[in-house]
């Protein structure tokens, strides 16, 4: 299992593979270990690095990826079967923006796609989260470009990042759940529904 991982690193490294970051990746399989998490959804699962991962931390977790790129599918599926995991990790190639889940909810979801489509993303899944469920999302920081706007020269990256602290407002101001931003890899943030709603 090791040796896959690392095989998948090296992977991500030759093809410009943007998966998580070590100290991120630790930090939700702690989560994963310390809460009562079984069931799991991960948006953007790339070569299924982070999926395979959290999937491993308990014998009994079930995780479910969403992934709409055919080739990075293709390599997820490969590096699921390498590990073993075929009866924990279900693999799904579409837009997350159209899968069509019914009668699932989910102790954990992580969001892990298109940064400029993150309040989408919750606002779409968080149905589907069980009561005192939470929802970690990745990539906050944005390699140092969230809260430094001014200093970017590309148009369509300065409008990325304006999404991404949109995305953050969007947490802070968010009634129905409670937010803790942690200055962790890329930055992380982990949102607790609140119980009475
Ligand atoms: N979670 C992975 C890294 C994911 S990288 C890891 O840490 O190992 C982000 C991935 O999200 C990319 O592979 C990209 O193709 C995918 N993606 C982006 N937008 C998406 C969408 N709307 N639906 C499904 N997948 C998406
Ligand atoms: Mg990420």
């Amino acid at each position: 299992m090791k040796e896959k991982i690392l095989e998948m690193e090296q992977y991500a490294k030759d093809h410009n593979v943007p998966i998580i970051e070590k100290d991120s990746i630790a930090f939700i399989m702690k989560f994963i270990k310390a809460n009562e998490i079984k069931d799991i959804l991960e948006l953007g699962s790339a070569i299924g690095y982070s999926a395979i991962l959290m999937a491993s931390v308990k014998d009994d977790i079930k995780l479910t990826t969403i992934e709409r790129d055919e080739a990075r599918y293709m390599e997820c599926l490969k590096n699921v079967k390498k590990c073993g995991m075929e009866n924990k990790i279900n693999v799904v190639c579409q837009d997350a923006l159209e899968v069509n889940l019914s009668g699932v909810a989910y102790d954990l979801i992580f969001i892990d796609a298109a940064k400029g489509q993150y309040t989408k993303f919750f606002e779409k899944y968080k149905y589907f989260l069980k009561p005192g469920g939470v929802i970690i999302t990745d990539n906050l920081k944005f390699h140092g470009h969230v809260g430094n706007r001014n200093n970017i020269a590309s148009r369509n990256l300065k409008q990325l990042v304006g999404k991404i602290e949109n995305y953050i407002d969007f947490l802070k101001n968010n009634d129905e759940f409670e937010t803790k931003f942690y200055d962790v890899g890329d930055g992380l943030s982990v949102s607790i529904r609140k119980n009475d709603v």
